[in-house]
């Protein structure tokens, strides 16, 4: 397949759900991180299994572990849905990512070997593997056009992480592509 394809199918499904995606917006806070979202909230409100990117929800980009406060987050959130019903699923799941979560979240599964977000295959796999229907998963994603809108073409619940942990210091270059990047998602967001 065509390596960059889940690009351009951003921009297709993102235009064919574009009036989901602008409620998502508008209804997100521009300080949310993943410090705002309550585990046992987020159970009571009838969410069974979590799917949460890596890169700028859990770290900095391109960083091969979380940071702390996100590891602290992560605990909470096994305590209240298990271990087996957290889900990785960032379109870079490096191998030194996975050798960390198998020795600090065992539990905790990897996606993989499906097409890039926001293709709903990785969404998809993460129902079967947790044994819940999609309506009952939330992706935690802070990018409107990969993670978010899988969530929204899947049928699972999108949390746009608007608030994203950056770090120009380690990575000036690359942070600042994605930083542009958000912001020409939320352009597009708003102006289709
Ligand atoms: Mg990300």
């Amino acid at each position: 397949m065509y390596p960059y394809s889940h690009i351009l199918a951003g921009f297709s499904l993102g235009f064919h759900h574009r009036r989901e995606l602008r409620r998502l917006l508008d209804s997100t806070p521009a300080n949310t991180s993943i410090l705002e979202l309550a585990p046992e909230v987020l159970f009571s409100s009838g969410i069974k299994a979590l799917a949460l990117d890596f890169d700028g929800v859990l770290a900095a980009h391109g960083s091969p572990v979380p940071l702390p406060e996100a590891v602290t987050w992560m605990k909470q959130c096994e305590a209240v849905f298990g271990g087996n019903q957290i889900f990785i699923l960032s379109n870079k799941p490096t191998d030194g990512r996975r050798v960390w979560f198998a020795e600090n979240f065992p539990a905790m599964r990897f996606i993989s070997g499906v097409r890039k977000k926001p293709y709903p295959d990785g969404l998809k796999k993460t129902g079967e593997l947790a044994g819940v229907p999609l309506s009952a998963i939330m992706m935690v994603d802070d990018r409107l056009l990969t993670g978010c809108l899988a969530a929204l073409v899947a049928g699972a619940r999108p949390c746009y992480i608007r608030r994203p942990y950056i770090s120009f210091k380690t990575r000036p270059f690359a942070e600042l592509f994605f930083w542009k990047l958000r912001f020409m998602e939320r352009l597009f967001v708003r102006l289709i």
